[in-house]
């Protein structure tokens, strides 16, 4: 499978017909336990002396074969899928990090993770400092001793800026911290992180990957290039309570984050993705790449178009020549920059209300990624609880729309918004 691309590997890779009675899709192993051969091997399995399947909250066949699929198609090493995005990023931050520990964050993040660091992770200690992500040298700055992990993402929700990950990665090389990626709008059929020497890749499947808008779902991918047992993170090296005294570097070497993640993570927080999901996100992502091109495609025909109506105020999308990142997106995002445009219309806040309110074939609902087409409005939704400063440095001012646009027909997409906006007036 080495040599294969991404195209063919978002196909095959992880799937070993042979093992599942030659099924050529992906089997749905809906069980929530599996059989032990005797109290032995139970004993064995339990401790880990044997590798195999005990409860799904901890591995399942299906899942299994997503995880693979995933990192391969990322070119990581190992992964572990979780019941959300959310999930497989406090699972992640709750595994490497504890109480008096801190992260560096960039300032633009969907709302639900700037929520999670900003208000909640502090009630247990762990505290947050964010960057303006224009300028890298801002995340050096922001550096502490017990700084433990840099978290940004590659392409901003909904603020669409596109990130200088090499620059960001050098200076968490430089100070022996892993940098985290959430990849989730870019997706890896568009942009690779650890091309530009992220560590771990975190992905919510409920968007693109899944791509169809009909189940949630996480997944955390290692590059296997970050050194665990640098002391950075003395768990991984130090006898572990939960497992006899296991060193997990030791047990696992390079995949030891991510055995970490599904020992404790899993085990612990339980975040664990259904079989049946992983079945529909395994189907989402063996189209990823062909859809992924034609949402970019038809989002940036719609950002030009929004860009020639008399009554829209600005458009933001990276593909835009004029965009203020267009210059890092042909470095990050050649092959497209993926399907969300925000603008704004001259009415403001209030014409943008009667807009979301006018549309027919855009499904005004809070979710990206789907085939059909969605919008939103931000401010007052998703990104409603922060405070206004916070939704400006977010990228979130009040007359924000936000379109997720799908794979419809871009006559039909337009003369949708058209109408609305003529309505919005
Ligand atoms: C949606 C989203 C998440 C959260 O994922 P869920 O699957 O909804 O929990 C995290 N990051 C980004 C960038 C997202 O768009």
């Amino acid at each position: 499978m080495k040599n294969l691309t991404q195209k063919t590997k978002a196909l095959h890779a992880g799937h070993n017909t042979y093992l599942t009675e030659g099924t050529r899709a992906v089997p749905i192993y809906q069980t929530s336990s599996y059989v032990f051969n005797n109290t032995e091997q139970a004993a064995d399995l339990f401790s880990l002396k044997e590798a195999g399947y005990i409860y799904t909250r901890l591995n399942n066949p299906t899942n299994d074969i997503l995880e693979k699929r995933l990192a391969a198609v990322e070119e990581g090493i190992s992964a572990a899928v979780f019941a959300s995005g959310t999930a497989a990023i406090s699972s992640t931050i709750l595994t490497l990090l504890k109480s008096g520990d801190h992260i560096v964050a960039s300032k633009s993040l969907y709302g639900g993770t700037y929520n999670l660091l900003n208000v909640t992770l502090p009630r247990f200690g762990i505290t947050t400092s964010f960057a303006d992500a224009d300028k890298p040298d801002n995340f050096k700055n922001l550096i502490q001793e017990n700084t433990k992990i840099i978290f940004i993402e590659s392409l901003g929700n909904p603020k669409l800026d596109v990130l200088d990950i090499e620059k960001i990665a050098n200076i968490s090389k430089n100070n022996k911290i892993p940098l985290i990626v959430d990849n989730t709008v870019a997706s890896p059929a568009l942009l690779k992180p650890f091309k530009f020497g992220a560590n771990i890749v975190i992905h919510s499947l409920t968007k693109f990957i899944g791509g169809q808008g009909n189940s949630l779902g996480g997944a955390v991918i290692d590059s296997g290039t970050f050194d665990w047992s640098s002391g950075k993170f003395t768990e991984f090296t130090e006898p572990s309570k939960g497992y006899h005294g296991l060193k997990y570097y030791e047990a696992f070497g390079e995949n030891a984050f991510i055995a970490k993640l599904r020992l404790e993570g899993l085990r612990d927080f339980g975040g664990a993705l259904s079989p049946f999901n992983a079945f529909q996100i395994i189907q989402g992502l063996e189209t990823l790449e062909v859809r992924i091109k034609q949402h970019s495609k038809n989002a940036l025909d719609i950002a030009n178009w929004l860009e020639n109506n008399e009554n829209v105020k600005w458009v933001n999308y990276p593909g835009l020549k004029n965009n203020k990142y267009n210059i890092l997106a042909k470095k990050y995002l050649p092959n497209g920059q993926s399907g969300i445009v925000t603008f704004g219309l001259k009415g403001g806040y209030i014409a943008g209300k009667k807009l979301t309110d006018s549309v027919k074939v855009f499904s005004l609902l809070a979710n990206i990624g789907d085939t059909k087409s969605l919008i939103i409005h931000p401010a007052s939704t998703t990104h409603q609880q922060l405070t206004d400063e916070d939704k400006i440095s977010a990228g979130v001012g009040t007359d924000l729309i936000r379109l997720s646009v799908g794979l419809e027909d871009i006559e039909d997409l337009k003369n949708d918004l058209e109408q609305a906006i003529n309505l919005s007036k």
